[in-house]
């Protein structure tokens, strides 16, 4: 799961560069930036948002993330204990998948994002944080009965 491979995301211009023709290179939920990964996850109004909430969530110093290495050095360069390490790989990996599905529903469903959105934002990333932490829990229950 923490391999979770960004690079190879159909964003609109990951498509182009593999000659596709495609009408719009543009950010399908700003239509403002050309939708790079970096645009999508972390540059896109949406992303300083749904990122902004997230630290609110989490009362904790998480740094501004421009891109993937600086979450990866976050990450490992952190002094965090194995379970807390643990806990900040699920919420950054749900919040990058919860930004992805909401884009592709924003591209493909035609979903309208409104002014609601960091609310929604809010209960996808909760729901599935719940079913991460439930699956994360049972995984630790699994470990700890064979010691
Ligand atoms: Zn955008």
């Amino acid at each position: 799961m923490w391999r979770f491979k960004l690079d190879a995301l159909p964003v609109r211009w990951n498509i182009s560069t593999r000659g596709i023709d495609i009408p719009s290179l543009l950010c399908p939920s700003c239509q403002l930036g050309v939708e790079r990964l970096n645009h999508t996850f972390f540059e896109c109004q949406v992303a300083v948002d749904i990122w902004h909430l997230v630290r609110v969530w989490l009362s904790c110093n998480m740094p501004i993330f421009r891109n993937w290495e600086e979450i990866n050095s976050w990450i490992e360069g952190s002094l965090f204990s194995s379970n807390v390490l643990m806990r900040a790989k699920v919420i950054v990996v749900t919040v990058l998948w919860v930004m992805w599905r909401y884009r592709n529903g924003v591209a493909f469903d035609d979903i309208v994002i409104h002014k609601n959105y960091p609310k929604e934002y809010e209960k996808l990333v909760k729901k599935k944080l719940e079913v991460e932490m439930e699956l994360e829990r049972a995984t630790e229950k699994v470990s700890s009965s064979k010691n």
